[in-house]
């Protein structure tokens, strides 16, 4: 089922993002974090309890209707005019990552994706900014440290903070990455995997707990603010792209300067190392 190079040549940007193993996937397109609460912990009980009850429906147009109707969301969604679908759920033979429950290989070859808000054309065709965007060096590594689908699919859509990490990562080294300069390394593995936990332990954000969902489509209807660095006597930080990303905010020099140490901190992994 994982037949990354066969993909890789099907889908725009050359490397396939969406379901690339046993427990690494994204449904961040279908809405799946734009929910209240959108922790991990939240987030894999609704996909746990979502899934059992779809798998108990018959497979009608009139019970799947029903079903995606009264998929009820705790809280309220961070961003009113992105659609969290009620079909997202867990696939796969051990249910271990997320994706369509109305996929045909979920049903019996029958594809009920047009039952859904986008319509089957738009659930099949779409591809996000970074498959299309993302430099492939970046995306192929992702793919390869990645661990769970819950940090892969948060992060896979943060195309503005990855680019910006990759390329302070290739100002160090004074060149292009190589995937080979990350993947064979378990130190470097290990920095990618820090970065990406930064995105949901990041001890500086606006409000703990929020933004972990991203708006990321092209109509830019939703935007992370501005850093205001001048409130607290500063000028922008040379990590301003991937501090504003990450949702922060700074009440102090004292906390701005913390903030680049964790940074400096990860990066220094790099040092003597390629
Ligand atoms: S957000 Fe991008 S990587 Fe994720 S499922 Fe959608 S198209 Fe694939
Ligand atoms: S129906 Fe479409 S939007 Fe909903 S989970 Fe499936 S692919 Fe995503």
């Amino acid at each position: 089922m994982f037949n990354l190079e066969k993909m890789d040549n099907q889908v725009p940007g050359d490397v396939y993002l969406c379901q690339i193993s046993e427990s690494v996937s994204c449904g961040a397109c279908c809405g799946l974090y734009n929910v209240g609460d959108a922790s991990r912990k939240a987030l894999t009980a609704l996909m746990v309890r979502r899934t059992e009850a779809f798998l108990k429906l018959p497979r009608n147009m009139d019970a799947i209707l029903d079903f995606g109707r009264k998929q009820k969301l705790v809280g309220k969604s961070p961003f009113r005019k992105f659609h969290h679908c009620p079909y997202i759920g867990l696939v796969g033979e051990s249910r271990s990552r997320v994706g369509c429950l109305l996929h045909p290989l979920g049903n019996n070859g029958v594809d009920f994706r047009g039952l859904s808000f986008y319509g089957g054309l738009a659930c099949r065709m779409y591809f996000c900014p970074s498959c299309h965007r993302l430099p492939r060096t970046y995306k192929a590594i992702l793919r390869e440290v990645a661990e769970d689908w819950y940090l892969y699919g948060l992060l896979i859509t943060e195309r503005e903070m990855l680019n910006a990490f990759f390329q302070e990562i290739e100002a160090r080294l004074g060149r292009l990455l190589k995937k080979a300069d990350i993947v064979g390394n378990p130190r470097h593995i290990e920095m990618v995997r820090k970065f990406m936990a930064l995105k949901v332990n990041w001890p500086f954000r606006r409000r703990p707990g929020a933004g972990l969902c991203n708006y990321f489509f092209e109509d830019r209807l939703y935007s992370r603010p501005r850093i205001s660095y001048k409130a607290i006597g500063e000028t922008p930080s040379r990590y301003d792209t991937i501090l504003r990303e990450l949702g922060s905010s700074f009440d102090s020099t004292e906390s701005l300067h913390k903030a680049e140490h964790m940074l400096d901190r990860l990066f220094s992994r790099l040092k003597d190392e390629i």
